[in-house]
Formats: C-alpha cells, sequence, structure tokens
C-alpha cells in the first residue's frame, strides 16, 4: 500500500512550496490508490505559531486536498482534529513514543549522552570555522565518559541531551526518486542531536518513529531535507526497519533565481486566498512548478492532475515562482465559471465590499441579475478581489467629466445630438427587446439608417451608461442596467452636455 505524508511544522502558515509538498504527496497517492496523511511536526517549541497548524489545514482545505489520515479540521473548519488508527498525528503528544525509542537506541549504543554546555559547543564551532573545518560535535561525551558514568549523570538530574552515534567513515549512498543515485560521506554527517535537554526529540528522530510506525512508503519532502537523510537512514539501521522511499523535491525560486521568500512577495497561500485567486488555479499553478507532463495542456483540474502524475516528470532544477503565470492560470479558471458559480465565488467580495445586502442572495431574481452583473466582468478581472470595484458603475454612475463623452473623432456639438437622438429611439423599444443581441442588432440598424458613425453614437453611450473611460460594451451594460435605469444615465449625459 502507497503511504505518503505532509509533515508541516507550524513554525507559520503553509506558504507555496508547502502546498507543492503536500500536493504532489496526494497525487502520489492519489493516483495509487494509496493514502495520504498529514502530520504536524510541532517539536521546535520556540518557533511555534499559534494558529500555525489551523492555517495549515484551512489552506490545505482550501485548495482541495483531502487527508485519508492524521490531522484534520474538526466540522466547523476552526478547530483541529484526527483521524485514523496510527495516532496521535501531533508530535507533541507522542513524547513517550519517542523516549521508548531514544531509550532502545541508548541500550544499543547507536546513541549517547552528550553533557556538553552550551560555550564548549560554541568554542568548538568557532575553532572549525576558523581553522576551515566542517563543523559538528567532536564526540567528546562519547569518547570520555563510560556509559554507566553518563547514566549515573542522568539519573542524578545532569543537564543532558542524547546524540546519534554517527560512525564516521565510509559514506551513505541512497535513490533519490527525483535525483537518482545520492552519496554523502558520513564523516560530514553530525551526531545529531535526538532527545533536546527539554525531553522534546528533534525533527531528526521524530520524522524517521512516525514515518515507520505510521507505515509512510514514500517520503515526498523539499530538497533541503537530503543533506539530513543520512542521519534518517542511520536511524533505520539501528532500529533494525525498512526505510521508505525518499523524493526530494527542487527549491522553488524567485524570478530573480533566488530562494523564494517573503522578502520578494506573498508566499502564504492565505495571501492568495485573500487576493481572490481561484484554489483550482492557485493549485494548478503549482503543481507545474518543477513538474510537466509534456504536451500543449496546461489546464488540468485535481482529477487530471491524479491521473497525469509522476515523480519521474518533476524536474532537478529550482523552479521560478512567476506571479504572471498564475495570473493567467486565474483568468483561464475564471472564465470557466458560470454565472451561478462565479456568483457564490464572488459572493464575499461583494458583502464585504458593502456593494450588496447579504440577505439578499436568497432573492433569485436578485442573485441571477447580481451573477449576469459578474459576467459583463468575468474575463475582465484577473482576481475575485477585483470584481466590486469593476462593478462598482452598474450600482451608481462614478461622476465623470463632460469632455469624457467626446469621441477621440468627435466634437460636443454632435454628442448634444446624437444622445437625445438614441433616447428617443430607445424608448420606442419594447421591453422584450431588451437583451444584448437585439440591443445591438436594433442599434446597429438604426446608426446607419441615421448616417451616424459607429463611434460618434456608441462612444458617448458607453461612456453615459458607465461613467469610465474603460468598461464592457454598451449593449452588454445596457441589458442589465435595464431600460429605466438607461434611460435616466442618458438623460444625466444630456444634462451634463446641454
Ligand atoms: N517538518 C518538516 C518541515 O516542515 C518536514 C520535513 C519532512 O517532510 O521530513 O519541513
Amino acid at each position: 500500500m502507497i503511504r505518503t505524508r505532509f509533515a508541516p511544522s507550524p513554525t507559520g502558515y503553509l506558504h507555496v512550496g508547502g502546498l507543492r509538498t503536500a500536493l504532489y504527496s496526494y497525487l502520489f497517492a492519489k493516483k495509487q490508490k494509496g493514502k495520504f496523511l498529514v502530520r504536524i511536526e510541532d517539536t521546535d517549541r520556540e518557533r511555534l505559531v499559534a494558529d500555525g497548524t489551523l492555517n495549515i489545514l484551512q489552506s490545505l482545505d482550501w485548495a482541495g486536498i483531502v487527508q485519508d489520515e492524521g490531522v484534520c479540521l474538526a466540522k466547523d473548519k476552526n478547530q483541529i482534529d484526527q483521524k485514523g488508527d496510527r495516532g496521535p498525528y501531533i508530535q507533541s503528544e507522542r513524547l513517550s513514543i519517542y523516549r521508548k525509542y531514544a531509550e532502545e537506541l541508548l541500550q544499543k549504543k547507536a546513541a549517547y549522552y552528550c553533557f556538553c554546555m552550551p560555550e564548549r559547543l560554541e568554542e568548538l564551532r568557532d575553532q572549525q570555522t576558523k581553522n576551515k573545518m566542517p563543523t559538528g560535535y567532536d564526540q567528546h561525551c562519547l569518547k570520555t565518559i563510560p556509559p554507566e558514568e553518563a547514566q549515573k549523570r542522568v539519573k542524578a538530574g545532569e543537564r543532558h541531551v542524547v546524540r546519534l552515534a554517527m560512525p564516521k567513515i565510509g559514506e551513505t549512498v541512497f535513490f533519490d526518486l527525483i535525483r537518482g543515485e545520492v552519496r554523502i560521506k558520513n564523516e560530514l554527517v553530525d551526531d545529531q542531536i535526538l532527545i533536546k535537554s527539554d525531553g522534546f526529540p528533534t525533527y531528526h528522530l521524530a520524522v524517521v518513529v512516525d514515518d515507520h510506525t505510521m507505515e509512510i512508503s514514500h517520503v515526498i519532502r523539499g530538497e533541503e531535507w537530503i543533506s539530513s537523510t543520512p542521519k534518517h537512514l542511520q536511524l533505520y539501521l539501528n532500529f533494525g526497519w525498512k526505510p521508505p522511499e525518499f523524493a526530494h523535491l527542487p527549491l522553488l525560486l524567485n524570478t530573480d533565481k533566488s530562494k523564494l521568500s517573503k522578502r520578494q512577495g506573498d508566499v502564504a497561500v492565505v495571501d492568495y486566498q485573500k487576493k481572490g485567486y481561484l484554489p483550482e488555479a492557485l493549485v494548478n499553478f503549482v503543481a507545474f512548478l518543477g513538474w510537466n507532463p509534456g504536451g500543449e495542456q496546461e489546464i488540468f483540474g485535481l482529477d487530471e492532475l491524479i491521473k497525469a502524475f509522476s515523480l519521474e516528470k518533476v524536474g532537478k532544477g529550482g523552479s521560478v515562482f512567476n506571479i504572471e503565470k498564475l495570473d493567467w492560470f486565474n483568468k483561464e479558471y475564471l472564465k470557466r465559471l458560470d454565472p451561478a458559480a462565479l456568483l457564490k465565488r464572488a459572493w464575499p467580495w461583494l458583502v464585504e465590499a458593502k456593494l450588496i445586502d447579504e440577505k439578499k442572495l436568497e432573492d433569485k431574481k436578485y442573485s441571477d441579475w447580481l451573477a449576469r452583473v459578474l459576467m459583463l466582468e468575468r474575463e475582465r478581472v484577473t482576481t475575485l478581489s477585483e470584481l466590486p470595484a469593476a462593478i462598482r458603475f452598474i450600482f451608481s454612475v462614478p461622476d465623470y467629466p463632460v469632455e469624457m463623452l467626446v469621441w477621440k473623432k468627435g466634437t460636443r456639438e454632435e454628442v448634444k445630438k446624437v444622445i437625445p437622438d438614441l433616447l428617443a429611439y430607445l424608448e420606442t423599444l419594447k421591453d422584450i427587446d431588451w437583451h444584448t443581441k437585439t440591443l445591438e442588432d436594433n442599434i446597429k440598424t438604426w446608426i446607419e439608417a441615421n448616417s451616424f458613425q459607429v463611434g460618434s453614437v456608441l462612444w458617448p453611450f458607453r461612456v453615459a451608461l458607465s461613467g469610465l473611460e474603460k468598461s464592457p460594451g454598451p449593449f452588454e451594460i445596457a441589458a442589465v442596467l435595464g431600460k429605466a435605469e438607461v434611460v435616466t444615465r442618458l438623460k444625466a449625459a444630456i444634462h451634463k452636455v446641454i
């Protein structure tokens, strides 16, 4: 059975890199009818962010990545829950488990107690740096303190940590599913702290114990963990466990090829959510950061991603986070929303902008109309958050200067004649003709019959209806506004120009 996991540390909000790791782990498992689980790695107590876990879970939920097992959102989506029978899935709730395994390592002499004070370690590091040597613990306590004496000192309450006794000869070789064979010299691998002086395990012990006890078959994670893999493999060896397969994903880069960071823009998924990106667009975009199925197709829904995904098609090099591409995906997905779906997605932004009254959504006639209004701008905006400002002119005409009514090849005198004529003509139209297509056909015929220039009519018509230099076309706006409002707006324009 394929079992993958996403194991974030709640030291911040879910960022796009984390979303990609979660997504690839999810896709890989789902493609092979396996299970995907979420584990929270909160052993670094100093860097915890209070609402980090909740944010991570909510962002995954928003993205449509559903865990089969592990830490998840409770029904109300505002609390944390867990599901599955290999839990608990939050590391701070598993401390006794790690203690037990650390004991086992101590007994096997695969780990040892270390009593070195921070000052000594600092001095050691300074010396090593000065002598241009690799930094790392020098095994002082392993070499100088016999295990029985160390036991006694621990019993007497002396401050200590537990370290991995890493063999310093030879090299660790493993096969990475993305990079192929990886070789790392063991002399470069530190005697990692496994249990800290506060009794908490470090990530390195916890990750191995958990991946084993939770029966993880494939570890898919960021490239930054490659250099830790020899430590993990050493632990698997010491415990006598079969290690999982590893796949280390390439870095995400800024456009200047530096490592993706907050400094160059937003990295948290929730920031993109708040800006009005659609989850399916962000997911599709993130899927392509490092993976490419080959071929022309770029739009992939989650189900299609599951079918198409494979680790062989993940590149080794870093991939650039290009916001313009994300914008392109978002526009593509906006285009695919029907009026009702668009209204549903846009609703929170409309309410927040106080453009409409939340209670009115229940009124079918009103919501159908509002959906048509949104359709006017669907292909003109990049994100949902731009919609309130974009449709504001439908609710009230901005105060525009009279010159705006004059077409670039026309005159004010012409406007004075054209608008009243057009108004008189529109008043003769029947209500059943009040649709984009019929309005367009009728008005264009009328323009021709009167030998007007098209622009000299349609430009002031559009400006009178929108009050804007740029807007959707006049027929679409007129159809949505309805006859009475169009008449009012044309009268206001006449008033302005005369
Ligand atoms: N807790 C680690 C992180 O947040 C997970 C690394 C791993 O997947 O092994 O990056």
